[in-house]
């Protein structure tokens, strides 16, 4: 059995980046808090609490700490409560991420409806709907297009979460003139994917029509290890995701030649190499046993 890893996969720049500046901060300043978890990953979380980084769910339980904002961003609203509470804060905001957040709050400002494609519950989404100050609204699918407000401004601005792929923005898109084209009278798609996303979800997706399986690694929780979950299934091919290399059944390698190997954004490399290892050791013990 051939274990082939994907091209371009795990870790991108802006979780790098986050969490380099969090763990600076600690080693420099002492522990501090973050405002939900800093990625999608127990692991990387859970590393990170070992040199300090502690994660809160609500701002009371800060205590006086210095703050984190995490890589997703947040609000303006937290910022200026994070103001009030006058605590240092290191801002981890991925710059993309940043670049959404400016494009809504300055959409919103000219007076278009800003539509967010993306999950409404996520925390970067949340965020990028705050700096549209009220003027924004999270779509997640493109069926409940059919169900936006009657009174929405007819000049309408899209912005996509940051992870989606491309082929979804775009069907997005196209379902919201279709269906909404007498009521626009100016429509502004601003396009806020992630470059380090779309890189991903290609590789995953030429490796998904080489290989007979998919793994895919990240957390549960985290949207862009999902999504390159779903670009691989559109290909066809079986595919699995899954947190840790405990959870492979060794039933899905049975009659295999090829397996495919990727992972998300915030799926740190060794994640990635101990899934590898037991793919390997699996491979080498021969036909598995379930
Ligand atoms: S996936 Fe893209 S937008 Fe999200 S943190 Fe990484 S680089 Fe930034």
């Amino acid at each position: 059995m051939e274990i082939i890893r994907a091209r371009d996969m795990g870790f991108c720049f802006g979780v790098r980046r986050a969490v380099d500046m969090m763990e600076e901060s600690a080693r420099q300043s002492g522990p501090l808090t973050t405002l939900g978890s800093t990625v999608h990953n127990r692991q990387v979380v859970e590393k990170l609490r070992q040199k300090g980084v502690e994660v809160v769910a609500k701002l009371d339980e800060i205590e006086g700490r210095p703050v984190a904002i995490t890589a997703h961003g947040v609000g303006p609203q937290v910022i200026d409560a994070l103001g009030r509470l006058d605590v240092p804060v290191v801002d981890t905001t991925c710059p993309i991420v940043t670049r959404s957040q400016q494009w809504a709050k300055r959409l919103a400002e000219e007076g278009f409806a800003v539509i967010v494609f993306g999950d409404p519950e996520h925390k970067e989404v949340r965020g990028v709907l705050g700096w549209a100050a009220g003027h924004g609204i999270a779509i997640a699918d493109e069926a409940d297009l059919d169900h936006l407000p009657d009174d929405l401004p007819s000049r309408i601005a899209v912005l996509s979460q940051t992870t989606h792929t491309e082929a979804r923005f775009a069907a997005f898109v196209r379902h919201l003139f279709e269906t909404r084209m007498e009521r626009i009278s100016e429509l502004r798609v601003i396009n806020t994917l992630c470059n380090a996303t779309t890189s991903q979800q290609a590789a995953a997706q030429d490796l998904a029509r080489q290989v007979d399986l998919m793994i895919v690694i990240g957390g549960r929780e985290s949207a862009n290890t999902r999504h390159l979950a779903e670009v691989c299934r559109e290909e066809g091919v079986e595919t699995h995701h899954i947190e840790t290399a405990d959870e492979i059944d060794p039933v899905w390698l049975q009659g295999r030649q090829r397996v495919g190997v990727t992972a998300g954004a915030s799926t740190p490399d060794f994640s990635v190499d101990e899934v590898v290892a037991r793919l390997e050791e699996m491979a080498a013990a021969g036909a598995p046993a379930s």
